[in-house]
């Protein structure tokens, strides 16, 4: 168990060099690191990851960088909300040990040319409507991983294809890291977290539930319909959600889909545990949300 310590604000260090030498020395006093990567403008979603992390490990290290790489707009990138005053406000509510802060022109070093792609996973969905969004978070991940050397590294459901795509990359890797996943933190009406939440006007803020409203109507769908083929489930599930989504005039949908969670392909005939997935566009920000849903007695 994570040790009390008398909580002071945690360091921000900015240099990958005095960042790695901090974290080997907790761990060669057989300390375990838990690793928590954000963008920062930090909400609870974020919070809770690091309070879990806090709960498994002895020192949790948190990284704010908004990650120029993955951005395929630079109009998204310069918009991202940014606001360290309140990220450092948030964390004193919180066991955090380090904050990882590096800056982009010297993190990635002049020239920089290499990309870290997973293809399979990282090509579908968010991976087919982003271009080049994965190679950016498995470019710096990797980065981040390689700075950092924690034992664990922890990521939010919230973006579950992140998840597969960086469990893949760990694994195909040999990353030495433990994949953890902490569960979607939701408003009081169900929109999922999220640093880009910030941008809706009210229109779309009072729309924007709309993305779990939609996953409630697929995953009710499945259950209505469970001993259908699998094929057939996944269409009327795919179906309800549309429909749902066409209720907010605000919404443009991306994608409203069943997937296998680890592949983000149509789940096998047979599968157990399915992944609802779904993506929309307000004028403002784009959207995403999940929910894991059992396939039970499916064929
Ligand atoms: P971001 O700052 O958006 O890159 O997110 C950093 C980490 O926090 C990622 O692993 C996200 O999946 C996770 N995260 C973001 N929003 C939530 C949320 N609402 N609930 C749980 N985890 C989240």
């Amino acid at each position: 168990m994570a040790r009390e310590r008398p909580r002071r604000p945690a360091p921000w260090i900015a240099s990958p060099a005095r960042l790695r030498s901090l974290a080997r020395a907790w761990r060669a006093r057989g300390e375990r690191v838990a690793f928590v990567p954000t963008m920062g403008y930090l909400h609870d979603g974020h919070l809770s990851l690091v309070e879990r992390a806090a709960r498994s490990a002895d020192r949790v290290i948190l990284s704010v960088f908004v990650n120029p790489l993955q951005f395929e707009a630079r109009a998204d990138l310069a918009s991202y909300p940014r606001d360290l005053a309140h990220d450092r406000r948030l964390l004193r509510g919180v066991r955090v040990d380090a904050v990882f802060a590096p800056r982009a022109a010297t993190f990635y070093a002049p020239g920089h040319a290499t990309r870290v792609t997973v293809a399979g996973v990282g090509e579908r969905l968010e991976g087919a409507f982003r271009p080049g969004h994965f190679a950016g978070v498995a470019t710096v991940v990797t980065k981040l991983l390689h700075v950092v050397e924690p034992d664990q590294l922890w990521l939010g459901q919230k973006d579950a294809q992140q998840v597969a795509v960086l469990r893949r990359m760990v694994l195909d890797l040999d990353f030495a890291v433990d994949v953890h996943v902490g569960p979607t933190v939701r408003e009081a009406d169900g929109l999922a977290m999220s640093s880009r939440n910030a941008r809706l006007t009210a229109r779309e803020r009072a729309q924007a539930p709309v993305l779990y409203v939609a996953l409630q109507a697929g995953r009710a769908s499945l259950a209505a319909r469970g001993s259908a083929p699998l094929a057939r489930r996944a269409l009327a599930a795919e179906r309800a959600m549309r429909a749902a989504v066409a209720c907010a005039p605000l919404a443009r949908l991306d994608y409203a889909r069943l997937v296998d969670p680890g592949t983000f392909d149509a789940p096998a005939p047979g599968a157990r545990k399915g992944l609802l997935v779904v993506a929309a566009r307000f004028p403002s920000a784009r959207l995403i949300d999940n929910l894991q849903v059992p396939l039970g007695s499916a064929r």
